[in-house]
């Protein structure tokens, strides 16, 4: 789909004119005729049958996702944050379900859901081709897991995926000239600072055009993610974590890792981050009460659709794309 022409520098609400309604309308009657869109969105719901039955047959319990909730991930980049006022509370639309996925660890040992999240990100992301302001994640959960037990089951299912959409939608990878390769486990492990120090700070992005399989960036620096994922404990400034990368210049695929659950070392990251405790009041409280070792991941269902079938664009994996910064339906 074509960056929406009709763009609105701030998020207010504005009357629109007969003639931007035309022209939305017309883009996206456009783009909902698209043969890549209808191939795109049988890949994508093959994607969400395949990736559940692999982790029920792992003992996973889908679980309904969150919307609005008093608690959300406060991400660890800046993105617009609408609240909606509900009897005197405020509710935030639900960023990730890292905390609900963390507080259902205490009595499900394994949880998934698919979960839509708002992130009402800035104009500028639009020139990813990867950021929406509403997405799927496919999050999931594993009570007491280690990160090496979770990445070795992220390698399986995306192994066992591949194989089976080869399959199950080889006219729709056939349309799109996709000759998808079935990487072998296990993935290569390239650690945050290694890759830094190597490639300097546009290391994802050189090494995502170089790799020919997904790859694992490993021990992220604490400042560069939310306070939950866990600091090791040996390694002190470095996160038991991870992000996957597609190859071929796609980018991030997922991003995951185990959590800190002892309240006092969970307050202590919140102060480092320079977060107050008001802020994730009902998570301390939970915290209090005790919370479980756990690790997990999330992947976007449509940055998956869109490196399977070599999207050059995200919108191609979505009905109705939000842009980011731009009118959308
Ligand atoms: P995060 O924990 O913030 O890395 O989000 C988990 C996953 O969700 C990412 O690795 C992406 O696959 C996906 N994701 C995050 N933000 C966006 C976005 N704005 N648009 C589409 N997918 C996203
Ligand atoms: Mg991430």
């Amino acid at each position: 789909m074509k960056v929406n022409k009709i763009h609105k520098s701030n998020l207010h609400l504005c009357f629109m004119e007969s003639g931007e309604i035309n022209t939305l309308i017309e883009e996206i009657s456009e783009h909902l005729e698209k043969p890549e869109l209808y191939h795109a969105l049988k890949v994508q719901s093959s994607i969400r049958s395949i990736t559940s039955e692999f982790l029920k047959e792992r003992g996973f319990i889908e679980v309904p996702p969150v919307i609005i909730s008093v608690l959300t991930d406060p991400l660890n980049h800046p993105v617009f944050d609408p609240t909606i006022d509900y009897y005197g509370y405020k509710y935030s639309l639900t960023k990730s379900m890292i905390f609900h996925k963390h507080l259902l660890t205490k009595h499900f040992d394994r949880i998934f859901t698919f979960s839509p999240n708002i992130r009402l990100e800035e104009e500028d992301k639009v020139k990813t081709g990867r950021h929406l302001a509403e997405f799927t994640q496919l999050d999931l959960e594993m009570k007491g897991a280690s990160r090496d037990e979770v990445m070795s089951l992220g390698e399986d299912m995306i192994i066992d995926l591949f194989k089976k959409i080869k399959r199950s939608n080889e006219e729709d990878l056939k349309f799109f000239g996709r000759d998808l390769r079935i990487p072998s486990k296990p993935f290569k492990r390239i650690a945050y600072l290694d890759a830094y120090k190597q490639y300097g700070e546009d290391f994802e992005h050189i090494l995502s055009s170089e790799m020919k399989e997904p790859f694992w960036i490993i021990d992220i620096p604490l400042e560069k993610r939310e306070f939950y994922d866990r600091e090791d404990p040996s390694r002190p400034g470095i996160l038991v974590d991870m992000d996957l990368i597609y190859p071929e210049g796609f980018g991030e695929a997922l991003s995951g890792g185990e959590r800190e659950y002892e309240l006092s070392r969970i307050i202590d990251r919140i102060h480092r981050k320079g977060q107050t405790e008001e802020q994730f009041k009902w998570y301390i409280e939970f915290a209090k009460e005790g919370l479980m070792p756990s690790a997990g991941f999330g992947i976007g269902i449509e940055r998956l659709t869109r490196f399977i079938c070599g999207l050059e664009r995200i919108e191609d994996a979505h009905p109705f794309p939000k842009i980011p910064g731009h009118l959308s339906l």
